[in-house]
C-alpha cells in the first residue's frame, strides 16, 4: 500500500570516473542497459566489474546483461535541508550486490527485501546515466 510522497532524486548524479576497466560499464548504462561481469573458468558473476575474477583470479570474464531486477538488501536513509535521499545495497537477481540510490520511493515503504527494477538517470552533463533503482511496482 503506498501512503505518502514519492521522493525524487535531489539532484543529477555527477558524471562517472572513467576507466578503460570501467567504460564498457557505463557506454551500457548510456544505452538503458545494466551490465555485470561473469567468469568463465568458474561461472561465477561480479560486481563491481574487473578484468580478474575476484573469485578465482581467471582472467576469462565476461561482460553480461543484467535483468535489472533486483531485491533491496539493506538500505540508509539521509534527511537534509533540501530533502532526502536513500543510499543502498541492492541484490541483482543475477547474484551480484551492488551499491546504489533508490527513487520515486514512498520512504514509509521501503522494506528489506521488497522488489526494486533498474532506471537510468542522466548524469548532471547530459553524456552517461547512472544505474539507480526504484520499487518494482512503481513501473
Ligand atoms: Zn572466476
Amino acid at each position: 500500500m503506498s501512503t505518502g510522497t514519492t521522493v525524487s532524486l535531489l539532484a543529477p548524479p555527477p558524471a562517472p570516473l572513467i576507466t578503460l576497466e570501467s567504460a564498457p560499464y557505463w557506454d551500457a548504462a548510456k544505452d538503458q542497459s545494466l551490465l555485470v561481469k561473469r567468469c568463465d573458468d568458474c561461472n561465477q558473476p561480479h560486481f563491481y566489474p574487473r578484468d580478474i575474477c575476484p573469485h578465482c583470479l581467471s582472467t576469462r570474464t565476461r561482460w553480461v546483461e543484467a535483468s535489472g531486477n533486483a531485491t533491496l538488501y539493506s538500505f540508509s536513509r539521509t534527511l537534509t535541508k533540501e530533502g532526502e535521499y536513500v543510499l543502498a545495497y541492492v541484490r541483482l537477481e543475477e547474484g551480484v550486490t551492488l551499491m546504489t540510490n533508490l527513487v520515486d520511493y514512498v520512504p514509509g515503504n521501503l522494506k528489506v527485501d521488497m522488489p526494486l527494477s533498474v532506471v537510468f538517470v542522466p548524469t548532471a552533463d547530459g553524456k552517461y546515466a547512472v544505474p539507480m533503482f526504484r520499487p518494482a511496482e512503481a513501473q
